[in-house]
């Protein structure tokens, strides 16, 4: 099929031609001409398909009759993130660029003035995270009685991230009279309750079963030791052909540490994690895809989604905690029908993870060897679970915290929360503008030499699978970043002076004291 058999307008038709696509991918052939009909579509489809242009080409067809009144845009797409945000915007400007559709994007980390500017002048298509989104409409900066298409984009992303009650309240202020377009990776039982309440009559478009790795995607995974793993990595990076790779960690900051410690061994690594500034986050990521930064050290938020044209590799540092997620990540690589490369270094605790990627991508990933390093063994499910709750005991200490699973790397906290425990809006912006935390060194640069020297002596004493055990009791530990409760080690001094019996009071003092 063609472009131009579709209904695409001209001069939509001319910017894919100037953007060298000759044809549409299954995705687009089969919605572009619903969206076109005014349809409400449901969109089962993971990103790498084309899914973006799906909804982008035929809304730029649609709006481009019509004009946008101040604060009042005509369409609304919502992402989970802020870089897919600005993903979508860049595809309406490459859509786009034959017409003159106005574009804003409100996102989180960028300063309220320019945004409202934007709003004030009229707005055909505004691209927003839903917390930003909610913040200026609270203000009074936006009305969106006059949205005429409306997207959620990653619908199980944002059920995943915890933004579900603030779409619903998205959707309470929007026209009931509106066409809905609704794209998601996965449909769990969440998401079709979502799609059946914001849908009407929808067409029904799949293009791949729900959370299936690309077939041009090689994988493979190492099972190694934790204490090994970061050799593992830097012999995979020195031996794989890797023109440039996404690095996934579960933790933020893992990601800092990481990219320091294969600073220090001489690759060219930067980082991206949902505490970085938006700004930095932005640079950052510019500079992976011209090629001044050859690895980046991510987290799943923050590399949700992202497209990087032609990217070689992609390793997860870390099992990821949802299996769900390993198809995403890895779906970073091998995009547009390339070839890419995906590994994964796991260790002995993260045999349940493993399993179940298995049970969703329906086939066991590849084991293979690491040159020098001894190949360790998963434990089963009960010693993994005596070897993370040993960890956890500090924690149930220190106040109710989630379990390890669920502190993988949080969402930015503005799209988060839900609107009654959220804090104000001055402190909520304080907070998402905060500068980078400062990074701490690699562990093992931080000890003293001797100490390490010694630890790794006991550790050869060390039966491994307890050495494996202890190191992520360890981590868990390091993690804990609570305040000591209390005076901690310190012991005021007043607190030791011996306490002298008082007097007995006088009988009528005291009940007027009580009194
Ligand atoms: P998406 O699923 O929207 O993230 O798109 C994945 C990649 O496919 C992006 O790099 C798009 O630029 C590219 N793409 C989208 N449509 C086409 C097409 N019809 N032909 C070739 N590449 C495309």
């Amino acid at each position: 099929m063609l472009f131009s058999e579709l209904g695409l307008g001209p001069d939509v038709l001319r910017a894919i031609e100037d953007k060298g696509y000759t044809q549409p991918t299954p995705i687009q052939e089969q919605a572009i001409p619903w969206v076109l009909q005014g349809r409400d579509v449901l969109g089962c489809a993971q990103t790498g398909t084309g899914k973006t242009a799906s909804f982008t080409l035929p809304m730029i067809s649609i709006l481009a009759s019509g004009r946008a009144r101040a604060r009042m845009p005509r369409s609304l797409i919502l992402e989970p993130t802020r870089e897919l945000a600005a993903q979508v915007a860049e595809s309406f400007e490459t859509y786009g660029k034959h017409h003159k559709l106005s574009m804003a994007l409100l996102i989180g980390g960028e300063t309220f003035t320019e945004q409202v500017k934007r709003l004030d002048r009229g707005v055909d298509v505004l691209i927003a995270t839903p917390g930003r989104l909610i913040d200026l409409f609270e203000r009074g900066n936006i009305m969106l009685n006059d949205i005429k298409v409306f997207v959620i984009d990653e619908a199980d992303r944002m059920l995943d991230m915890g933004f579900i009650p603030d779409i619903e309240r998205i959707v309470s202020k929007l026209p009931k009279l509106r066409q809905t377009l609704f794209f998601s990776a996965t449909m769990p039982p969440e998401i079709r309750r979502l799609a059946d309440a914001f849908l009407s009559n929808p067409k029904e478009v799949t293009v791949a079963p729900p959370a299936s790795p690309s077939e041009t995607v090689t994988q493979a995974m190492a099972l190694v030791h934790e204490e090994d793993k970061r050799k593992a990595l830097r012999h995979l990076l020195r031996t794989e052909d890797v023109k440039n790779a996404f690095i996934f960690c579960n933790r933020k900051r893992d990601v800092a540490i990481l990219q320091k410690s294969l600073e220090s061994h001489g690759f060219n690594a930067g980082a991206l994690h949902g505490d970085m500034v938006q700004s930095k986050r932005m640079e950052t990521l510019e500079a992976f895809k011209k090629g001044e930064i050859t690895l980046l050290v991510c987290s799943d938020v923050a590399a949700r989604g992202l497209d990087v044209q032609g990217l070689s590799h992609v390793f997860n540092f870390d099992v990821p905690v949802s299996a769900e997620d390993y198809v995403h990540r890895i779906g970073r690589t091998g995009r547009a029908g390339r070839s890419g490369r995906a590994f994964t270094l796991a260790s002995p605790l993260d045999g349940k993870q493993v399993s179940a990627i298995g049970r969703l991508i329906k086939r066991e990933i590849p084991l293979i060897a690491i040159d020098g390093l001894e190949s360790a063994e998963f434990l089963s499910e009960d010693e993994a679970r005596r070897g993370r709750s040993r960890g956890r005991g500090k924690d149930k200490e220190r106040g109710d915290r989630a379990p390890r699973e669920q502190r993988a790397e949080r969402p930015d906290r503005e799209d988060r929360a839900p609107r009654e425990d959220r804090a104000p809006r001055e402190e909520r912006q304080a907070r998402e503008e905060r500068p980078v935390r400062e990074e701490r060194q690699p562990r093992e640069e931080r000890q003293p030499r001797e100490s390490l020297a010694a630890a790794e002596a006991r550790r050869q004493q060390e039966p491994r699978r307890d050495r494996d055990r202890d190191r992520r009791r360890r981590r868990d530990e390091d993690e804990d970043d609570a305040p000591v409760i209390g005076f901690g080690d310190h012991m005021p001094a007043f607190m030791l002076r011996s306490a002298r019996r008082p007097a007995p009071a006088e009988p009528a003092e005291q009940s007027s004291q009580e009194g």
